[in-house]
């Protein structure tokens, strides 16, 4: 995966298939961000809106390096879509009665820490879990909204802060403009280091502590109606 550019202009690439084993071609998914101000004319919220490339892709014009040819990437697609980067408030709570939220219902993130999905399959794990403990019940439901909002709004607001791993992007911006030697005069490797590790801790994705912990639901678990 590839993150290239700052807050104000952004390239992201990274692979969705298995490379080909003759050609050794993978389908590429891409994303081509740009910064607008905030008073700035926007079209509502929809992710199936067709693009047209011309309308960004002079801004990526010379991003042509020895390991990525950017305007290329996006010459290839065979189809681009627009989409806004939308960002909403945590809310304070998801559960009424038989009825509670998951997934982007609950936690609609500011995008850019790779793990909406993740989040979504976790809240349905562990609503597996609470109606395990405390059968098909609202109680269930209160448990697992009393566990998981905590964590997925602590992954919200840290998106919003600069908190998610993109964020190392404008760190090398604001230090050199983004030219440099080595990286490691620009950012120290510990900083990076340290930076992705506090953020996979806020999002329960830290290697030694998922690997420390049991399963949400047991093996051959039931409930029991
Ligand atoms: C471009 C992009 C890149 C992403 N990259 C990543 C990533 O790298 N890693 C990651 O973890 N997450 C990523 N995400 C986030 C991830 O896709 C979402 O967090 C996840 O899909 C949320 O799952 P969900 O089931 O809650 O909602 P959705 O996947 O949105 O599912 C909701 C479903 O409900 C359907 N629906 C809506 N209204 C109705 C209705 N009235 N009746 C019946 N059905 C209805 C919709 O059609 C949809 O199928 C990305 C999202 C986008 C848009």
């Amino acid at each position: 995966m590839v993150m290239i550019g700052h807050d104000s202009l952004r390239f992201v690439a990274y692979p969705i298939s298995d490379p080909d084993p003759e050609t050794g071609i993978a389908t590429i998914n891409w994303i081509a961000e740009k910064q607008f101000p905030l008073d700035a004319d926007w079209k509502k919220e929809d992710w199936n809106r067709q693009a047209d490339i011309n309308d960004f892709l002079p801004l990526f014009d010379d991003w042509r390096f020895d390991w990525i040819d950017v305007p290329a990437l996006i010459e290839g697609a065979d189809v681009v879509y627009e989409y806004p980067m939308v960002d909403r408030d945590p809310l304070p709570r998801w559960t009424d009665g038989r009825v509670t939220l998951m997934g982007d219902a609950a936690h609609p993130t500011y995008p850019v820490g790779s793990n909406g999905a993740s989040q979504a399959i976790i809240d349905a794990r562990v609503i597996g879990a609470k109606l395990l403990e405390h059968g098909l019940t609202p109680a269930a439901l209160e448990a697992y909204e009393a566990e998981v909002r905590p964590v997925t709004t602590a992954v919200g607001l840290a998106n919003r802060a600069g908190g998610g791993p993109d964020a190392v992007l404008q760190w090398v911006e604001d230090r050199c403009g983004g030219a440099f030697d080595t990286i490691d005069d620009v950012i120290p490797r510990e900083e990076l280091a340290a930076h992705a590790a506090k953020y996979k801790s806020i999002a329960g994705f830290s290697i030694e502590e998922l690997n420390a912990r049991p399963p949400i639901i047991p093996e051959g678990a039931r409930v029991n109606r």
